[in-house]
C-alpha cells in the first residue's frame, strides 16, 4: 500500500497532503491541434492512506457515474482524512460531450486497458489514463450504467478471488454482487491484472442523472471509504447481499410491442409473468415468464422486441430465496412502521413510482417546513410585541413611581449618613 504522507503527481501538477487540486490532464489532441483534457481533481488527506481512485463515464452516455463522482468531490469533508482520493468524473471526454459510449473512432474505451503508447487513438488515450492516473492508485471504483435501450439495479461486479476487490466488493453494499473476472480490455480487469483492486458498479440507465441511484452509489463510496479506514464511518448495509456467477437474460420469442411487468430489483418466483408482447391492435401475442426464481437485474426500455430480444436480465436466488424473502418483507414492514405509507407501497409498480413518490413526499416535507418556519416567523413577532408592550407599561409605571423612589433614595442616603462613623470604626477595628 502506498503512504499519502508523499506527494502524488499527475501530469505535471503535484498535490501535497492536506491540498485538493483539481487537474486537467491532456489525453489527447484536436483536429485543431489544441489538447483534449481530462478533469482528474485530488483530495489529498493529511494522514496516511490507501489511494483510491473513483472513475466515471468510460462510456461517455452512461453518466450517472458523473453525477456520483462529482457529487462526492464537492461534498466530502476531508477534515481528519487519511490517504487520497482520485477523482475523474469523465474518463471518455468526447463520448460525454457527444451523448455516445464510444471514441470518436468507434471505438470501445473500456477494451482498450491498459493500452498503448503507441497504438491506435483509442490505446493511446486508455494508456495515458492508465500511467498517468489508474497504475498510481491501490484500489478503484469504475462507475457505469446498463447500455443503451436498458435499466441496471445496482449492482457490483467484482473478481471475488481476490481478497482486496472482495473486501471492496462487499463493503460496497449492493444487493448483488456478480462475480466475474471482466472482459479483456476493461479497466476493471486490466488494473486487478496490475495488482490494483477495482470493482464496477452498473447503476441505473443511460443518458441521465437518477437522484436515486447517485445517493444509493454515495453511500456505497462512503462503505469503501469506512472499510479502507479512511475515514471514521459505519458501514451501511443492504438489505441482504447475494453473490452470483451466472446470470441469464431472458428474451422475447414474438415480435411486438412490450408491456413490462416488472422492474429492475423486483424478485420474481418461477412462471412469474415478465412481460406481455401485444400486436399492434393490442392483441397479446405472447408473455414471456420467468424461467427460475430470481431477481430481476435489468430489464430492456425499449418498447419494441423481435423474436430473441432481451427482455430482462436475471440472477437465479435459490439457496438464499428464503433470506431475501425475509429481509424484503422486513424492509416493507419497517417503511409501513416509520411511515405509515400502507397505500402509497400499494401504489408502486415501479423503480419510477418509488422516485414520483419520494418526490411528492419531499414536496410535502419543504411545505411543511415552510409551514413551520412561517409559524415560527409569526410567534416571534408576537413574543417581541408582547415584550415592547410589556416594556412601555413598565417604563410608564415606572415614571409615575419616581418621586416615590426618589423619596426613599434620599431616606436610605441620608440613613446611609448618620450610620457612617459607625461603619467606619469597626473597618478600623477589623485591621
Ligand atoms: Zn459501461
Amino acid at each position: 500500500m502506498q503512504e499519502s504522507g508523499d506527494t502524488i503527481t499527475i501530469g505535471d501538477v503535484k498535490v501535497a497532503p492536506g491540498e485538493i487540486k483539481h487537474i486537467k490532464l491532456k489525453i489527447s489532441e484536436s483536429f485543431f491541434t489544441s489538447p483534449i483534457v481530462m478533469p482528474v481533481s485530488v483530495i489529498n488527506g493529511l494522514g496516511d492512506g490507501p489511494r483510491l481512485l473513483l472513475s466515471a463515464a468510460t462510456h461517455g452516455d452512461e453518466v450517472n457515474g458523473v453525477g456520483i463522482v462529482r457529487e462526492l468531490i464537492y461534498s466530502i469533508n476531508h477534515t481528519n482524512f487519511n490517504g487520497m482520493l482520485i477523482c475523474v468524473p469523465v474518463m471518455n471526454i468526447t463520448g460525454f460531450l457527444n451523448h455516445t459510449r464510444y471514441l470518436p473512432d468507434g471505438r470501445d474505451l473500456n477494451r482498450n486497458f491498459p493500452g498503448r503508447a503507441d497504438g491506435n487513438p483509442a490505446q493511446r488515450i486508455a494508456h495515458t489514463i492508465f500511467t498517468e492516473v489508474v497504475s498510481k492508485c491501490d484500489f478503484a471504483l469504475d462507475f457505469h450504467t446498463a447500455g443503451d435501450g436498458r435499466a441496471n439495479m445496482i449492482q457490483v461486479r467484482a473478481d471475488m478471488r481476490d481478497s482486496n476487490v472482495k473486501r471492496i466488493a462487499k463493503a460496497f453494499g449492493s444487493e448483488i454482487i456478480i462475480d466475474s473476472e471482466g472482459l479483456p480490455g476493461t479497466l476493471r480487469r486490466s488494473a486487478a491484472q496490475s495488482g490494483i483492486p477495482t470493482i464496477t458498479i452498473e447503476a441505473g440507465e443511460p443518458h441521465k442523472f437518477e437522484r436515486k441511484v447517485v445517493k444509493q452509489c454515495l453511500q456505497g463510496i462512503m462503505n469503501v471509504i469506512y472499510e479502507l479506514g479512511m475515514m471514521k464511518g459505519t458501514i451501511c448495509e443492504p438489505r441482504f447481499q447475494v453473490v452470483v456467477k451466472k446470470t441469464e437474460w431472458v428474451r422475447a420469442d414474438r415480435g411486438g410491442i412490450l408491456e413490462m411487468k416488472t422492474y429492475p430489483r423486483s424478485l420474481e418466483k418461477e412462471g412469474n409473468e415478465l412481460c406481455v408482447i401485444t400486436n399492434p391492435f393490442g392483441v397479446e401475442v405472447g408473455i414471456v415468464r420467468a424461467p427460475f426464481t430470481g431477481m430481476v437485474v435489468g430489464v430492456t426500455t425499449r418498447p419494441v422486441a423481435s423474436p430473441g430480444s432481451p427482455i430482462c436480465h436475471m440472477v437465479k436466488i435459490d439457496k438464499t430465496l428464503y433470506k431475501v424473502e425475509q429481509a424484503i418483507r422486513k424492509k416493507a414492514e419497517e417503511v409501513e412502521k416509520v411511515h405509515g405509507l400502507t397505500e402509497l407501497l400499494q401504489e408502486i409498480k415501479s423503480e419510477d413510482d418509488i422516485a414520483e413518490i419520494e418526490l411528492q413526499l419531499q414536496k410535502v416535507a419543504a411545505m411543511l417546513i415552510a409551514e413551520r418556519e412561517e409559524a415560527e416567523k409569526e410567534a416571534k413577532k408576537k413574543e417581541m410585541n408582547k415584550v415592547e408592550t410589556q416594556k412601555l407599561a413598565e417604563e410608564k409605571m415606572d415614571k409615575e413611581s419616581k418621586p416615590e423612589k426618589e423619596s426613599k433614595k434620599v431616606a436610605e442616603e441620608k440613613m446611609d449618613k448618620e450610620s457612617k462613623p459607625e461603619k467606619e470604626s469597626k473597618k478600623v477595628a477589623e485591621e
